[in-house]
């Protein structure tokens, strides 16, 4: 009776009550979106505390972000005041795996005081070793050494656990080798990259009976957030650190395992029973987020997958707004009715921290920025720098800063050797003391210095290629238009190979970014247009206490809540994204389903989601379709609009006209109705044929399909 009286439990419903007190034992929570589960967990962590069955140095607590840590903590504090301080094994897996290797370095052949190595310093130690090694580096690019490396660190294998199989996958069979030789330079620096944090832990603990025994005793609770996203190694660390207590609750949602490319196992779940017999598992059925149409919306959804727990979802909330759907002509105008909308909702009263846009990917979020710096809406960008500061983007920019400005010498220094052409730093070092020398620009002086021998044969090779490429981009600029000439540095400079050469799915993002830069090069005028805009909007910066709409990817909105959700671009190609259709498989086309369930259940109140008819795509207009998503909403959860006067219905009788000789595409998932299942093909559109009236745009240019690969004679 005095426990219903603590702080922590007041307002949990009976399961959630369950999960905070049994504390002794496994328990598995498995429970949808928005049921209370980070609830469940903090109250938890706040009732072990404030009951005194551990101190907060016994308890090892895992978050998917630092600042879901850093919210639990807050959080906790408020329950239970200052018991929290001092909760050292609070944090994500990398930030608790880094503290444990330090106590241990010596363990795994380093000191403590071991660097964290970046990816950038991960991809040099790669080269130098392929190189050393005799391997054609183009051949056997090191991004893709350095994806492997990662996959079987995610999995926990060491260089000694991998099978002839798995080393063949790179460089004939030499994976293995390259990947030990990679671990004995890494010790030999001192240092480790993210993987090793997890790995070199798990190693250290099979192999030293003291340190697990030591740390099964000192964490009498283990308690781990969003457990569906958790790897290989993760998982095998968490099973050795609770074998011997057995206190261990996890919280998940099979639904929302979204992280499969990083190696995330959603049969994680399943695993748990296994492995602890005899776990509570406990559900939670009621959601305390959701208004019942958004709830129907995201449940009618990932209705469409298949192999999933399943599980009830109920709310109490009064009905509230239907979800949103809004079909829109182009990118632009998409950017400017969320703007519209939200500018309404202020005026109502709705705070801009409430709000946000999520997009499935990063070079999404440029058309929204664009547009709210122009109409004056402070926005923040969560989990990603904003667009115009992103590496690739900056890069981009001062290729065309110095075609358009000889003497802007940052922009050269940027660039002078990015992508590498073996001007060293020596090289550089002359060109700088000759530009400072004879009060020259870099640029200008790099031009000269050639025609001394200060420099090299191969570093004066490089730099005059440069120089010369230089010239001819800066007269080309007088004929060609700016976005083509973008096009033409961003390849003749090698630079749009390097991300090509570059096999991780981050890469792919930066050269989606690339693209979208010079989609938003076409709004200007001229090049010098465009660069003023940019330096307005790097100027743009809202202040920190400003309320700020946010926009992220669905990816980084996991876990998190907001009254009002926009979701941007539901067209086939973007979301699902073209890399999982052309992976074809059902397994990615699942999780695409799964995250866009995860996007619909971040909305508390109300939520948009919107698709555009046109998108600019390499500079041409191709037609898209709507996401195989929005026909999966249930209609009596959806009020569609259509802004397209006129469009919509050419563009559906178009559709009806062609949707046969796609009937059994091999693409798409086979399932569902005939539109749907071709709908991981662009409807080809015939250039001229949309009407000219009605429209409030200039009419598209040109109408293409953007999967060119498949045309209507493609056919299993
Ligand atoms: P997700 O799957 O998205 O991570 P979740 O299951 O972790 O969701 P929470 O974020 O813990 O859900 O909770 C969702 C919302 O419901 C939060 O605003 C939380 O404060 C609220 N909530 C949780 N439990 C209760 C409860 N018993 N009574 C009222 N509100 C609750
Ligand atoms: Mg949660």
């Amino acid at each position: 009776i005095e426990m219903q009286d603590a702080p922590y439990l007041q307002g949990l419903n009976e399961p959630q009550r369950k999960a905070v007190l049994t504390t002794e034992g496994p328990v598995l929570v498995l429970a949808g979106a928005g049921t209370g589960k980070t609830a469940a967990l903090t109250a938890r962590l706040a009732h072990l505390l404030w009951t005194r069955r551990a101190y907060p140095s016994e308890i090892l607590a895992v978050t998917f972000t630092n600042r879901a840590a850093r919210e639990m903590k807050e959080r906790v504090g408020r329950l239970v005041g200052d018991a929290v301080e001092g909760m050292p094994w609070l944090g994500t897996f990398h930030a608790i795996g880094a503290k444990m290797l330090r106590r241990h370095a010596e363990l795994a052949g380093l000191q403590s005081n071991f660097t964290i190595l970046d990816t950038d310093d991960q991809l040099r130690l790669l080269k130098q070793l392929i190189v050393a090694n005799e391997l054609d580096e183009k051949r056997w690019p090191a991004r893709q050494l350095a994806g492997l490396i990662d996959g079987w660190k995610n999995r926990g294998l060491a260089p000694a656990d991998l099978d002839a199989g798995e080393s063949e996958t790179y460089a004939n069979g030499r994976g293995q080798s390259l990947y030990a030789q990679y671990q004995e330079r890494l010790r030999l620096l001192n240092a480790c990259d993210f993987g090793d944090l997890l790995l070199h832990m798990l190693t250290i603990l099979k192999r030293n009976r003291e340190v697990l025994e030591q740390y099964q005793k000192r964490f009498r609770y283990i308690m781990v957030d969003e457990y569906q996203d958790t790897n290989a190694v993760q998982y095998l660390w968490l099973r050795l650190l609770a074998q011997e207590r057995k206190n261990i609750c996890c919280v998940g949602d099979d639904d929302q395992s979204i992280y499969s490319w990083r190696g995330a196992q959603v049969e994680n779940i399943l695993k748990f029973e296994k492995d602890f017999p005899g776990a509570s598992v406990i559900k939670l059925e009621q959601n305390y987020r959701s208004t019942p149409h958004i709830l129907g919306a995201a449940s009618g959804v990932i209705a469409n997958n298949g192999g999933r727990l399943g599980k009830t979802l109920w709310t109490d909330i009064d009905v509230g707004e239907k979800v949103k759907v809004l079909g829109v002509w182009d990118g632009p105008e998409e950017a400017r009715r969320v703007g519209e909308e939200i500018e309404g909702l202020q005026r109502g009263g709705l705070s801009l921290d409430a709000t946000a846009i999520l997009v499935r990917a990063q070079h999404q979020t440029r058309e929204f920025e664009d547009r709210f710096i122009a109409i004056g809406l402070p926005y923040r960008i969560i989990g990603g720098f904003r667009f115009y500061e992103r590496q690739e983007i900056r890069d981009a920019l001062a290729y065309l800063r110095v075609v358009a400005q000889p003497a802007d010498d940052l922009a050269f220094e940027r660039i002078v050797n990015v992508p590498k052409r073996g001007l060293g730093d020596k090289a550089l070092s002359k060109v700088h003391q000759f530009a400072r020398a004879q009060g020259l620009p870099l640029a200008v002086a790099a031009a000269r210095i050639l025609d001394t021998d200060e420099l090299t044969p191969q570093a004066r090779r490089a730099l005059g290629n440069l120089i010369g490429d230089m010239a001819r981009w800066r007269s080309m600029g007088n004929d060609l238009q700016h976005p083509d000439l973008t096009r033409i540095i961003l390849d003749e400079s090698g630079y749009t190979a390097m991300w090509q050469a570059d096999r991780t799915a981050e890469a792919a993002g930066r050269l989606e970014n690339l693209n979208e830069l010079v989609r938003a090069m076409e709004e200007y005028e001229n090049l010098s247009a465009f660069l003023e805009h940019v330096s307005l909007v790097m100027d743009n910066e809202a202040s920190a206490e400003e309320p700020k709409v946010t926009i992220m990817t669905i990816h980084a909105a996991k876990g998190l809540e907001f009254d009002t959700v926009f979701l941007a671009g539901w067209e086939e190609g973007i979301f699902p994204s073209q890399r999982a259709l052309d992976e074809g498989g059902l397994a990615s086309l699942e999780e695409e389903r799964r995250l866009a369930y995860v996007a619909i259940t971040r909305a508390r109140r109300r939520a948009t989601i919107l698709h555009a008819a046109n998108r600019r795509i390499y500079g041409q207009w191709t037609s898209s379709l709507p996401s195989r998503f929005v026909a999966e909403l249930p209609p009596e959860h959806v009020d569609s609009e259509n802004t397209m006067t006129g469009g919509e219905s050419l563009w559906r009788a178009n559709w009806s006209e062609r949707a046969d000789p796609f009937a059994d595409a091999s693409r798409g998932t086979g399932r569902g109705p005939g539109w749907q299942r071709a709908a991981g093909v662009d409807l080809k559109n015939p250039g001229g044929t949309f009407p000219s009236r009605g429209f409030t745009r200039e009419q598209p240019r040109v109408l293409e399909s953007r999967a060119s690969a498949v045309s209507f004679a493609a056919k299993p």
